[in-house]
């Protein structure tokens, strides 16, 4: 069970400052929930993860049901036990899975369209099916990249699956469809995927919240059908699905669309978005809660997010905010990571330290930039959580 309660609603936008409380305890929103994919934060315990100001986590139905399975988490007394985290947790349906390992794999292409695939050659055509997966009325025929094995998932089954892994907040099953997807496809899915919503709402026995996924594509009418229609079930929030479209200008209008028709008093949360630069676009159009993997993926590929543009000899090795520590040029500056910053990282380390490592290939170089990036991004929007307090957000 989960309650939740908007504290403050921006007058200068749709901002909203709320509390969510679980078993688990409370989450102060807006807030980023950080993946943590296969049970894990990559490269960090679950204690330096508390640590990070990190306070709800996201892990993912399908991976952790390949391996290591439900059965032995439940046996292990459910996730929070099995990974040692005791704060809120959320697992998501498997539904981003139809898509990633779906038409998003087959074509290259991510939840927002990248110029190149903008051609009709990366059109998908009536009647295509992914490769390496089949969708039916009933649910998705998957084959495990781990041993090519062939598996089928429905909406009953991921609501199983999630209720043995335990979560606090779990999520229907749908199907995320592609940017490349048209209309006649996208009515389609969407249809199916609100006669699945209906399946989980009536397989769930647990009392773990439910929140319900909204898709629709880029397409307005289709949107704000499937907000309607979700909105008018008993999920306990709701989750925000899907693509943007051709680029992230539209994305402030879709997520209008959507919030227009969404009950005030439910929760939102935005599925798979949130960029630093997205961060505030999204807040400010009333979104709660919101993962991404920026933080944890660009660490591991040597970048550390630091504060606008520095005027410095490394100018030219910052670009809007990020640095990389594979540039040489780091291997000779004594500074922290970000001089703003008050994480333990950047309190006793510097970048020549951090890129020595990094260029050494000693994996302690990744656990400090997660680390540091992480408490980047959670600071960061618990400074938007202090400027909606004070009115000026
Ligand atoms: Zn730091």
């Amino acid at each position: 069970m989960i309650e939740f309660k908007v504290i403050k609603k921006s007058k200068r936008s749709n901002a909203r400052l709320g509390l969510l409380k679980t078993s688990y305890g409370l989450v102060e929103t807006p807030c980023l929930v950080p993946v943590a994919t296969q049970a894990v934060l990559k490269t960090l315990s679950s204690e330096e993860a508390k640590e990070t100001k990190s306070q709800i986590l996201i892990c993912n139905t399908y991976h952790l049901h390949l391996r290591p399975g439900e059965e032995i988490v439940k046996k292990a007394g459910g996730l929070h036990k099995f990974m040692n985290w005791e704060k809120p947790l959320m697992t998501d349906s498997g539904g981003f899975q139809v898509f990633s390992l779906g038409f998003g794999r087959d074509f290259g292409t991510g939840k927002i369209l990248k110029e190149k695939s903008k051609s009709k050659f990366y059109e998908i055509k009536k009647g295509q099916q992914p490769k390496l997966l089949k969708i039916t009325e009933d649910g998705v025929y998957f084959r495990s990249y781990l041993d090519g094995k062939e598996m089928f998932l429905t909406p009953k089954d991921s609501i199983k699956i999630q209720e043995k892994l335990g979560a606090d907040i779990i999520f229907n099953f749908d199907e995320c469809t592609s940017p490349l997807s048209n209309y006649e496809y996208t009515k389609k899915s969407l249809g199916k995927t609100h006669r699945w919503a209906k399946i989980c709402l009536k397989s769930k026995k647990s009392n773990q919240a439910l929140f319900g996924i909204i898709q629709g594509g880029k397409f307005k009418d289709l949107k704000t059908e499937s907000a309607k229609f979700m909105a008018s079930l008993p999920f306990d929030g709701f989750g925000i699905g899907g693509e943007f479209g051709d680029d992230k200008s539209k994305m402030s209008q879709m997520l209008r669309w959507v919030m227009q028709e969404l009950p005030d008093e439910k929760p939102r949360h935005l599925l798979g978005i949130g960029h630093i630069d997205d961060i505030t676009k999204i807040i400010k159009e009333g979104v709660d809660t919101f993962d991404c993997i920026a933080p944890t993926h660009y660490a591991r590929r040597g970048t550390a997010f630091i504060h606008a543009p520095e005027r410095s000899s490394v100018r030219d090795f910052v670009s809007s905010g990020k640095i990389n520590l594979g540039q040489r040029v780091f291997l000779k500056d004594l500074n922290p990571l970000d001089k703003n910053c008050s994480c333990r990282v950047c309190q006793n380390y510097t970048r020549a330290y951090i890129s020595h490592l990094f260029h050494a290939g000693e994996l302690t170089a990744l656990k400090l930039l997660t680390f540091h990036n992480l408490y980047f991004f959670n600071d960061f929007i618990e400074k938007i959580r202090g400027k909606i307090k004070q009115g000026k957000f």
